[in-house]
């Protein structure tokens, strides 16, 4: 495990890495640039730098965090990837359908498999499933997810490309909305933040604001109408969660 500096997690927890881009979204790939870095460091785990590798030795880990914890599963990955064998996917669940106490959550752009798959998982009630909607080309993955049994359901608009005028928020809980960084990040524009805000509100959905990002994200920094978004489903009590 790591612990994670993205602002809506605790830690990252990866018993996959690697991954092929599929969409828009995934041009500057975070995960593709820090698997080459720790590749060429001679870190064990990437020694096939993005290949997608499934890593059976790292789930047993969640079973040795004594206290709970909040965990972003597959931050170097996509869990529903072709390549991940379905077998270790539903081994993947069942780790986590053991660790009520923790709260899992899982980011998808492959929501085709998802749904798929989805009714032979056990969606336990810590289990946060996602899908990444980085424009409106992708909008498809909103329902795909709203037709799982997952009980909090969750859109990362990360990096925002394209406005998202007509998002169908039924059945979804929360939204988190970021602008890409690096060194040639695409433009996010405000009024794209601004009525996934309003659209989030109008349909009483937490809304999280990550960044502007840009070459400089820190300086950018997170404000959106003079204050910080921080909104999150509410974790009733460790073992149960609710929007
Ligand atoms: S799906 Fe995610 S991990 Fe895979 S290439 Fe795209 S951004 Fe990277």
């Amino acid at each position: 495990m790591t612990a994670s500096s993205i602002e809506w997690t605790e830690l990252t927890w990866n018993p996959t890495t690697g991954c092929t881009k599929y969409s828009s979204g995934c041009k500057y790939c975070y995960a593709e640039i820090m698997s080459k870095r720790l590749n060429a460091m001679g870190v064990e785990k990437y020694k096939d730098a993005f290949q997608v590798r499934i890593h059976p030795n790292q789930l047993l880990l969640p079973y040795t965090w004594k206290s709970p914890k909040i965990v972003f599963v597959n931050s170097m990955s996509d869990l529903f990837h072709e390549e991940v064998p379905a077998d270790f996917i539903m081994q993947v669940f069942a780790v986590m359908n053991k660790n009520p106490k923790h709260v899992f959550q899982i980011l998808t752009k492959r929501a085709e498999r998802l749904l798929k798959m989805a009714p032979e998982l056990k969606w336990t009630e810590n289990i946060w499933m996602g899908v990444s909607v980085e424009d409106s080309s992708v909008i498809h993955r909103v329902d795909k997810l709203r037709d799982t049994r997952a009980h909090i359901k969750f859109l990362s608009c990360e990096p925002l490309l394209g406005p998202l005028p007509a998002l169908n928020l039924q059945g979804i809980h929360w939204v988190i909305v970021g602008g890409e960084s690096g060194s040639r990040p695409r433009p996010m524009k405000e009024d794209w933040v601004l009525d996934i805000h309003k659209q989030c509100e109008e349909h009483g959905v937490k809304f999280f604001f990550k960044q502007w990002g840009g070459r400089n994200k820190k300086a950018a920094g997170r404000l959106l109408n003079g204050r910080t978004y921080d909104d999150m489903p509410v974790i009733l009590a460790r073992g149960s969660a609710a929007a």
